[in-house]
């Protein structure tokens, strides 16, 4: 494919701790506007693959290109304002503040760097930026949490949660979204609310790395899937491809 194409490749990763190899010389490339799915078994890596292309941990080797632009080394913030963003596997909110507050943070994170110094800027922003608070509504709004705004973020059910975590890492205007299990924990109505913000998404041409173990999610809305087992790329392809894998059957889907 043209190399202008790629929004992310990843060239040889590695990170381990101690002697635990989390990731251990992963590569592969995200083409624009497409889902890639990462699976494998638990403790194969996929958070530690988030958290590496989030800045959240340095790799021990290898690179990470964003549109070409490197992002390992970088503190988070700024991959943020690179255009990348993400979700995390364990919901992270500030339980006492409103909903669209929440949201606020992940806007004003593009600017900032530091949990605190977020908090402590959100009344400036409120204060001026009414156009932050219009944006955050229309994101708000996409993933069906408009009617929530003003509640408190610890008043929203665990799933809604889940979709708030979409909306601020959205807040950042991202071209490239990681969504670490997304629908995680969440009942059957509220995967259902997950599914449908990850179909407008994908309709809107972002790009997202995907990591799910809802397989019929993955399988129904990934371009290309990436396997992972104990740090290792084990297959690639598409759904296809990957669900008559028999190294992937045999590693995973069959147990
Ligand atoms: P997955 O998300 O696929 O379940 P993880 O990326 O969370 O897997 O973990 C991969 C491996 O790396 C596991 O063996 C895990 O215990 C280890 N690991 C992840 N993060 C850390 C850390 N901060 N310190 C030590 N070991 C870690
Ligand atoms: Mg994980």
């Amino acid at each position: 494919a043209d190399m202008g194409e790629i929004a992310i490749r990843i060239e040889g990763l590695k990170k381990y701790f101690g002697g635990v190899k989390a990731i251990d010389g992963v590569t592969f490339t995200v083409q624009r506007g497409t889902i890639h799915g990462v699976i494998g078994p638990n403790g194969s890596g996929k958070s530690t693959m988030v958290n590496l292309l989030s800045g959240v941990y340095t790799p021990s080797e290898g690179q990470v290109l964003l549109n070409g632009n490197t992002v390992q080394g970088k503190p988070t913030f700024r991959i943020a304002k690179m255009g990348m963003t993400r979700t995390f596997q364990n919901i992270q909110l500030f339980s006492d503040l409103t909903v669209m507050e929440n949201v606020l943070v992940g806007f004003h994170r593009q600017f900032r760097s530091g949990m605190f110094r977020q908090m402590l800027a959100l009344r400036s922003v409120k204060r001026e930026e009414q156009q932050f608070v219009d944006q955050c509504f229309r994101i708000l709004k996409l993933v069906g949490l408009e009617q929530r705004a003003y509640e408190i973020a610890d008043s929203l059910s665990y799933g809604e949660k889940r979709l708030m975590e979409i909306a601020r890492a959205l807040a950042m205007k991202p071209s490239v979204l990681l969504l670490d299990e997304p629908a995680a924990g969440a009942s059957p109505v509220e995967v259902e609310r997950i599914v449908n913000v990850i179909r407008k998404l994908r309709d809107a041409g972002l790009t997202v790395i995907l990591i799910e173990h809802h397989m019929e999610i993955v399988m129904e809305f990934c371009d290309s899937i990436t396997v992972l087992d104990f740090g290792i790329k084990l297959a690639e392809g598409t759904p296809e491809q990957i669900s008559r894998n028999e190294k992937v059957v045999e590693a995973y889907l069959g147990g």
